[in-house]
């Protein structure tokens, strides 16, 4: 019986990893010799969908109810002939300039200073229309409707691609009014509502539904509920989106393009709505000896992207072919980074790889973004070649198609937590309290190692994986703690580290001493406070002799400092400094068939180097291959569950030698047999297959 694991294709019937991006024709209509040559080069650079009408509202509704199609049919025409398939756009991500200005009510409203006065911004840009105004659903409803039932039949018809990047927040009547209705749906009562967000402080209670507001940041669980609010009110009108299309092509799968990390959203949220996630990643690679540690959050930001929906495979919707025009220096990609990066994407879990743009305009925003046609309008370009051959190579990666990325190692990474901690007065600076940075300085140690890891939702099953770490999961609820403990019960290993199990789901902090919500006693341990370090504080934390994780050595802590009683907890490590000296610093619990291990102060990355190299081979967490890899490698693997493909990637400028182990393997691009011993040029990518049974 096979045990093959394998997702559908996106598009039912369409068996490729997509390979293509925006493109822009209505830029072009004064120009149709430029689309001839659009769809003469397509084919050179191995495209086989494109991204049409992101942004072209004013070229399918001029005036008001009046519709012009004819260029949307020539090109949707032009597609289907060349055997492409178009990710079709909703147009909601830039209104018309006639619209904007006859229904000002569409133009968002925003905070400005200091945040207490409120502006309806001017007609421009793009990305700034209010989510809840109702002539502006209106008129998505319209256009996406008719835009729907005109190609619902249409053979070049693959996905619906949905407004671009959606984003920000509008302060509207409209959308204070759908605040206050979204808050009474929660709390029910204004005593509820005051004593959620502790309106007694400062006298900011509220008597009257009228009275709220979203611009006072004092009160920080409202800015909290705000962020839910703009998650919930942002989905919603993306799901009025997704009707009106759907009601036509009930078939035709619905994604939207996505920013990996993005803080202002809870993409969850959005992600349990459309069929596929798509991501936009725009890394600034250039020539630097550290590029691996970008490289290493990019990573991050896809592995996001998988757990959005709980491992399935996304698209990688956008990114640069060369240079991005906004990023501080516009450095261009060196020869190997360009693949690199688009096979870094399809080994965490990508179906293909697209770019924004296809061509270059002469003007507006982006004319100096990178694309696959530059100016000189030609394919005789180093960055066209460089998007050909990743072409080529994806039509050689075909059987990846479809494929797991396996896991035994999670990160939870959860927006509420974020937002939680960001919105609160202290401790210190916030950018001492960025979750991200502190998830991805644990999740290198794994990068490094070669070793497959999930970024999961709050929400996720835990019980596949050995190892789960919460780095600064400040918000944990009841809910969630219960099933941290049932997780270690079970036998799985349990990291959490300070800042974590602060506060619950309104912000309030957990009574009873941290970590909260009763995981005090799953930790055996108390923190009764927190030090703040400045720059000058030393601190050191020293393992003990013998400890049960294998730790050994000493390591600079600093910024953040728990002070530790044990309660039942062995200590692993003690602070060496300050007048907290020998109190415990890391500690480790057995519980059920598990443990819980608690790391009570900030490090840099060499001590989680060590702390994850003595665990994970304790807990029979194996990396992608049993040699030794040099930094700035990555390998990672996706598998059918028949066969496993192994990706190996030289961030590094110069060459580097992995120890691949025992096996036999054959390299996919070259199709060459590859022994124990691999070799990687400077920016060198490889993927290799190998067969398990
Ligand atoms: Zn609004």
């Amino acid at each position: 019986m096979s045990t093959k694991k394998q997702w559908k294709p996106v598009i039912q019937g369409f068996d490729h990893l997509l390979h293509g991006g925006d493109y822009n024709p209505d830029q072009w209509l004064h120009e149709p010799q430029v689309i001839e040559e659009d769809f003469r080069l397509m084919p050179m650079a191995g495209y086989n969908i494109v991204s049409i009408g992101i942004f072209s509202w004013v070229h399918l509704e001029p005036e008001e109810g009046k519709y012009t199609f004819g260029w949307l049919d020539d090109i949707m025409d032009r597609v289907a002939k060349a055997g492409m398939k178009a990710a079709l756009a909703t147009p909601s991500g830039a209104k018309p300039v006639w619209m904007s200005e006859k229904y000002p009510e569409i133009r968002r409203v925003t905070p400005t200073g200091e945040g207490l006065y409120l502006l309806r911004e001017p007609t421009g840009f793009r990305h700034n229309h209010c989510f809840t105004s109702p002539v502006y659903r209106d008129k998505v409803a319209a256009i996406n409707g008719r835009l729907a039932k005109r190609y619902a039949k249409h053979p070049a018809l693959g996905m619906w691609h949905l407004s671009n990047e959606y984003g920000g927040e509008c302060h509207c009547s409209y959308c204070l009014e759908a605040f206050r209705a979204w808050l009474k749906r929660k709390y029910g009562t204004l005593d509820a509502l005051n004593l959620a967000w502790w309106g007694s402080f400062w006298s900011h209670t509220i008597t009257d539904w009228s009275q709220i507001q979203a611009t006072d940041w004092s009160v920080d669980g409202m800015k909290l509920d705000w962020r839910r609010f703009v998650s919930h009110q942002t989905t919603d009108f993306m799901r009025h989106e997704i009707a009106a299309v759907r009601k036509y092509t009930p078939q035709v799968p619905v994604t939207t393009n996505m920013m990996g990390t993005y803080h202002r959203l809870d993409y969850s949220v959005l992600a349990d709505h459309v069929d596929v996630i798509a991501n936009d990643s725009y890394p600034n690679y250039g020539d630097q000896e550290d590029l691996w540690r970008q490289a290493g959050w990019i990573s991050f930001n896809h592995d996001v992207e998988r757990g959005l929906r709980h491992g399935q495979p996304f698209i990688q919707m956008e990114c640069s072919p060369s240079s991005t025009n906004w990023a501080q220096y516009s450095q261009l990609k060196r020869p190997g980074i360009h693949r690199m990066e688009a096979l870094a994407a399809v080994a965490h879990g990508a179906e293909g790889v697209m770019y924004f743009q296809w061509r270059k305009g002469l003007g507006g925003a982006e004319k100096h973004h990178g694309a696959v046609v530059d100016h000189v309008g030609n394919a005789e370009t180093r960055v066209f070649h460089d998007v050909a051959e990743v072409g080529a190579i994806l039509n050689k990666l075909q059987p990846v198609r479809g494929s797991i990325v396996e896991s035994e190692v999670a990160i939870i990474h959860d927006w509420n937590a974020r937002w939680a901690l960001e919105f609160t007065a202290g401790p210190g600076a916030p950018s001492d309290r960025n979750c991200c940075d502190v998830s991805c300085s644990h999740y290198r140690s794994f990068w490094k190692r070669g070793i497959n890891t999930d970024i999961i939702r709050p929400d996720e099953e835990l019980s596949r994986y050995k190892l789960v770490v919460a780095p600064m999961l400040y918000l944990v609820n009841e809910g969630m703690a219960a099933r941290l403990r049932m997780f270690v019960e079970n036998g799985g290993t349990l990291v959490m580290t300070y800042l974590s199990a602060v506060v619950g789901d309104t912000n309030h902090c957990h009574r009873g001493g941290w970590p909260g919500a009763g995981l005090r006693e799953l930790f055996g341990i108390w923190a009764e406070e927190m030090d703040h370090l400045t720059e000058k504080d030393a601190q050191t934390i020293k393992a003990r002799v013998g400890n049960s994780l294998g730790l050994k050595g000493a390591f600079k802590a600093h910024t953040f400092c728990d002070l530790i009683h044990e309660e039942g907890a062995e200590v692993v490590a003690t602070y060496a400094n300050q007048f907290y000296k020998d109190m415990p610093a890391i500690t480790v619990k057995k519980h059920g068939k598990g443990q819980a291990v608690y790391i009570g102060a900030k490090t840099d990355e060499d001590f989680l180097d060590a702390f994850y190299g003595a665990l994970a081979p304790k807990l029979g967490i194996h990396p992608a291959v049993s040699g030794k890899i040099p930094e700035g490698v990555l390998v990672r693997t996706r598998t059918d569950g028949e066969t496993t493909w192994t990706f190996v990637l030289n961030f590094r400028r110069t060459p580097q030698t992995v120890e691949l182990g025992k096996g036999r393997r054959r390299d996919m691009i070259t199709g060459k047999a590859v022994g124990e011993s691999l070799r990687l040029q400077g920016y060198g990518s490889v993927v290799l297959t190998s067969r398990e049974r």
